[in-house]
């Protein structure tokens, strides 16, 4: 039988304030254990949560930007469970009435074929700590509680289940996450857990209208890991079917050492949650104007950057994709383009050199030392003829080393393109005369040997002469 895979993903963003969701504490990552905590994230009787206006507002500008419906009214709910890692012993979420609900996104499914995948809802809610599990020869075999990380903010944004293969899962969530780092409010670290991901996967018989019973995957921190772990959940779903079984309602771990998924225990349901509104917060009213203010600062999103690079500026939509990619890297290309005019040169530039040399130093393209002026110095005198291109990769590369202009080094090292004729002429005679038989096959009717001509004049250049002249010039003497 034929079977249909149905994805629905639920993704946690954590989210960039500097301080956590309910208390001033530093959110920072990486510090002394325990550092950085306070009555209220340690969850010590009495003490009051006070809601991250910030917070609010990352979670409304994701919403927008996933064009979602914000609610002017949200409620924060407590979930009850028991978990060293949660001393509370309840997690402040948001349960009936989350934050954002009804969005949506488009997904590009390659060959101008796009598809819309629903957002249910996108809600805040606290993180809880992490157990550290003895790694030292005096911490073995017992588990360590580090609440730094208890009681910062989270988005969790959970879509519908209208995803149909590991592609469509992971173009959805490449998409959402250059959307949430683009906005600024996730650092979108999978490694470190800044955004993570649960996949709940189910398969049904190709035709059947109902879903099949879904399970769900977690521990999955990595883009590779998204289509490993569905595609080895949909196989072990589909056999365990065709031999007679039944898919049950689970949580399943992802182990990225065996590229399998292993049962870690029945699903819960709700009702298993006990939730109820917290009666410490007051309900979460957004006013139509907050709204507003939030969405004027709203950036240029991916999308609309691509459809103008493409549009507007001329660019194949490869070009645009890749640009469009990163943010940084997409203002550094814009502000090449104000700078020198010719798109394209830009784009090739930029994706060519730029970004070989970012990759090949490990640098981050707002701290590249060629910037987008001294980048479009370069390719002003490409334009003009004063260099050709493949000097400009060498004055590039020397650029990027010393930070000087182009002017400055094309000036000192004597690079300027020779196009004086008078010159150029001379290295033709020279070439010619020292290849005699090469020119008699030439003018036998061997026509591809100009570029054997071509690279030997350039070659007693130094490549400076202008190739356009030395085509022309040799052309004419060959003929002679
Ligand atoms: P829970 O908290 O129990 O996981 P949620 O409603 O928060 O429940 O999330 C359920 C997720 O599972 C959603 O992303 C939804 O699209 C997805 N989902 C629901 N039913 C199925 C199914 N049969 N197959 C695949 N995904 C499903
Ligand atoms: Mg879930
Ligand atoms: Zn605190």
């Amino acid at each position: 039988m034929n079977y249909e895979t149905v994805i629905g993903l639920e993704v946690h963003a954590q989210l960039t304030t500097r301080t956590k969701i309910f208390c001033g504490c530093s959110t920072e990552f990486g510090r002394t254990p325990n550092s950085q905590t306070c009555p209220v994230c340690l969850g010590l009787p009495g003490a009051l949560p006070v809601l991250n206006r910030k917070a609010v507002e990352f979670a409304i500008r994701t919403g927008l930007a996933t064009n979602c419906r914000i609610a002017p009214r949200s409620i924060f709910a407590r979930k009850n469970y028991f978990y060293p890692d949660l001393p509370k012993g309840y997690q402040i979420s948001q349960y009936e009435l989350p934050v954002c609900e009804h969005g949506w996104l488009d997904i590009d499914l390659g060959d101008g074929q796009s598809k819309r995948i629903g957002i249910t809802r996108a809600h805040m809610e606290e993180d809880a700590g992490k157990l550290i599990h003895g790694e030292t020869p005096e911490t073995a075999g017992s588990s360590l509680v580090d609440l730094n990380r208890a009681c910062t903010p989270l988005l969790e944004i959970v879509s519908e289940p209208d995803m149909r293969s590991a592609d469509e899962a992971i173009a959805y969530l490449k998409k959402l996450h250059q959307i949430v780092v683009y906005l600024g409010v996730c650092d979108g670290n999978l490694e470190e857990g800044s955004f993570r991901c649960d996949a709940n996967v189910s398969v049904r018989p190709f035709g059947q209208k109902e879903f099949g019973t879904r399970a769900e995957l977690k521990n999955i921190n990595s883009f590779r890991f998204i289509r490993q772990a569905i595609e080895y959940e949909v196989e072990r779903q589909i056999d365990l079917i065709e031999s007679g079984g039944k898919v049950i309602q689970e949580t399943r771990l992802f182990d990225s050492g065996t590229g399998m998924t292993r049962s870690m225990r029945g699903k819960e349901e709700a009702h298993d949650y006990r939730y109820f509104p917290d009666p410490d917060l007051v309900p979460l009213v957004i006013s139509p104007a907050w709204i507003e203010e939030v969405r004027a600062t709203l950036p240029e999103l991916p999308d609309a950057k691509r459809h103008r690079f493409v549009e507007e500026l001329g660019l194949p939509a490869y070009d645009a994709e890749v640009l469009a990619a990163d943010r940084n890297l997409a203002d550094y290309f814009d502000a090449c383009v104000t700078l020198a005019k010719d798109a394209k040169s830009c784009a090739n530039w930029v994706m060519g050199e730029v970004l070989r040399k970012l990759k090949e130093t490990d640098t981050e393209v707002v701290a590249a030392p060629v910037t987008p002026e001294l980048l479009s110095g370069l390719l002003a005198r490409i334009a003009d003829n004063t260099i050709s291109g493949k000097i400009a990769k060498t004055v590039f590369e020397q650029m990027w080393l010393s930070g000087e202009t182009a002017d400055q080094i094309i000036q000192a090292q004597g690079l300027k393109q020779v196009t004086d004729t008078g010159a150029i002429e001379g290295l033709v005679d020279q070439v010619i005369a020292a290849h005699p038989e090469q020119v008699a096959e030439y003018l036998s009717g061997k026509d591809k040997l100009i570029g054997f001509f071509v690279g030997k004049v350039m070659q007693a250049s130094q490549g400076k002469a202008n190739p356009g002249m030395v085509n022309q010039l040799l052309k004419k003497k060959l003929q002679g």
